[in-house]
This record gives C-alpha cells, sequence and structure tokens, in this order.
C-alpha cells in the first residue's frame, strides 16, 4: 500500500474529487483527516468509507476561517503526532463575464480557491518543517493556465495557485517537503454538473480523448504526487484533461 501509516490532510474532501482521493488514499493504507464545510456530506462519505483498509477522521473546517484551520490542524497533529501530506483541494465557482462579475463574486472565488490554500498550507507546513518531510498537492486547473470566459475570478485563483506551488516548491525543498499541482480539465463532479448542455456540448468537442474526466482519474495522479514514488518531482503542473490543452 502506497500510503501506509500516512497521515493525510484533504480539503473539500467530501465531493468530486477530494472524495475520489479521500476513498484511494484509504485504499493505499493513509489516515485521511478528510476537512469539508458540509456536514451531510462528511457523514455520507465516512458511511461509503465503511470496510476500506485506512481510516477516515472528518472535520467540519472552512478553508477561509484561520482560526478553525489552526484549531483542526493542532487537534490532528496531538492526535497522529504529524500531518504527512497535505492536498489542498476546495475550490469554488461563481461565473459570470468580466462586465457583469460581481465583487463578491471576485472576493468570493479569490477568498476560497487562492487564500484558502495559503491559510491551510500555512498551518500545516511548519509541522511538515518539524518532521523534515511532506508532500503537498495543489489542486489548480487548466483554466489557470489557459484561461476561459466567464471565470475571471476561477482563472486568476488557479493561476495564483501555480505561483504559490512553485514558490514553495524552492522555498521548502531544502526541508524535504515537495510541492507540486495538478491541472484537471473537464471533470464530471456536482461543480460542473450544473453547466448547461451548450458549455457541456462545447468542451466535449476539444477534448481529443473525446470524453470528460472522472473525479477518480484526478485522484490517481493526486496518488502519485502524495505518495513516494514521486519522491524527486517537485514544482511540477500535471495536466489531467484527456488532451485538451495539448
Ligand atoms: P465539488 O463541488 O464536487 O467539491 C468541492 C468541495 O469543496 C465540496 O465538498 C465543498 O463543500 C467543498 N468546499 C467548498 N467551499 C469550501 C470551503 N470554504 N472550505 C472547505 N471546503 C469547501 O467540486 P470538484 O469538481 O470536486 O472540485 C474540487 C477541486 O477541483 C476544486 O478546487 C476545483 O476548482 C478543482 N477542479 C475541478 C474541475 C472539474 O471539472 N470538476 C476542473 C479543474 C479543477
Amino acid at each position: 500500500m502506497r500510503l501506509e501509516g500516512k497521515v493525510c490532510l484533504i480539503t473539500g474532501a467530501a465531493s468530486g474529487i477530494g472524495k475520489a482521493t479521500t476513498l484511494l488514499f484509504m485504499q493505499e493504507g493513509a489516515t485521511v483527516i478528510a476537512g469539508d464545510i458540509s456536514k451531510e456530506n462528511l457523514d455520507s462519505l465516512v458511511k461509503e468509507a465503511e470496510g476500506l483498509p485506512g481510516k477516515v477522521d472528518p472535520y467540519i473546517l472552512n478553508v477561509t476561517d484561520r482560526d478553525q484551520i489552526k484549531e483542526v490542524v493542532e487537534k490532528v497533529v496531538q492526535k497522529y503526532g504529524r500531518i504527512d501530506v497535505l492536498v489542498n483541494n476546495a475550490g469554488i465557482t461563481r461565473d459570470a463575464l468580466l462586465v457583469r462579475m460581481k465583487e463578491e463574486d471576485w472576493d468570493a472565488v479569490i477568498n476560497v480557491n487562492l487564500k484558502g490554500v495559503f491559510n491551510v498550507t500555512q498551518m500545516v507546513v511548519p509541522y511538515m518543517i518539524k518532521q523534515r518531510n511532506g508532500s503537498i498537492v495543489n489542486v489548480s486547473s487548466v483554466v489557470g493556465i489557459y484561461g476561459n470566459p466567464g471565470q475571471t475570478n476561477y482563472a486568476a485563483s488557479k493561476a495564483g495557485v501555480i505561483g504559490m506551488t512553485k514558490t514553495w516548491a524552492k522555498e521548502l525543498a531544502g526541508r524535504n517537503i515537495r510541492v507540486n499541482a495538478v491541472a484537471p480539465g473537464f471533470i464530471e463532479t456536482p461543480m460542473t454538473e450544473k453547466l448547461p448542455e451548450k458549455a457541456r456540448e462545447a468542451a466535449l468537442s476539444r477534448i481529443p480523448l473525446g470524453r470528460f474526466g472522472k473525479p477518480e482519474e484526478v485522484a490517481q495522479v493526486i496518488l502519485f504526487l502524495a505518495s513516494d514514488e514521486s519522491s524527486y518531482v517537485t514544482g511540477q503542473v500535471i495536466g489531467i484533461d484527456g488532451g485538451l490543452v495539448i
């Protein structure tokens, strides 16, 4: 098992990509600290995870609430003694064309997708520095690299995540902490199911593999980056997009 004995904190763990990653990490023997704002979804995650080899420990964790993050991280370290892996996955969209985008939509997306990644990482990294070991995987997006009409706020947040990934990879390499990102394309999750049929068709026509991705396919790449199999990989952004951006 590739994550046997590892303590892994995943944000936005109760749905879509975060949920698939939690279940896969457990199959690989991890103890997953599953953070999310949805109590209901956390409860069903715990039910779904029953019988898997690892362990899931759910927490209400809002990545915009620095006091709450501090409290959860301290509790986890008290309980398990360490945090080996951090997956910054929590994310939201509030789409609108530039001229119509409300300031609160800009603020909400930047606050969760960009500042949220900063908040959680800043609280976890001191423990990784102490243990001189850690792997951080940030969930960015192809939109952060190539842009997308209607997603000014989202593109800015996801491009920012790539900037932080590369900065932290350089800053923390000397402490044996690796930092990488994934850039998923169009993945079938609750985030994308509300998109209008026209937008889905247009997206599909641009994907060389001819289909949308599954959350489990993103989770497999996150697993690789989280595990020791990628021990010489840091500062990278790996696309998981069916060839969308070749
Ligand atoms: P999702 O909506 O299924 O899951 C997101 C999870 O994050 C939910 O459980 C939600 O409750 C949680 N969340 C929202 N705000 C939070 C907060 N403030 N604190 C903690 N948790 C919070 O979406 P998904 O598609 O699984 O997205 C996961 C990540 O993947 C996001 O960062 C998203 O931007 C990114 N992504 C998704 C796609 C896609 O096509 N689905 C593509 C590229 C990148």
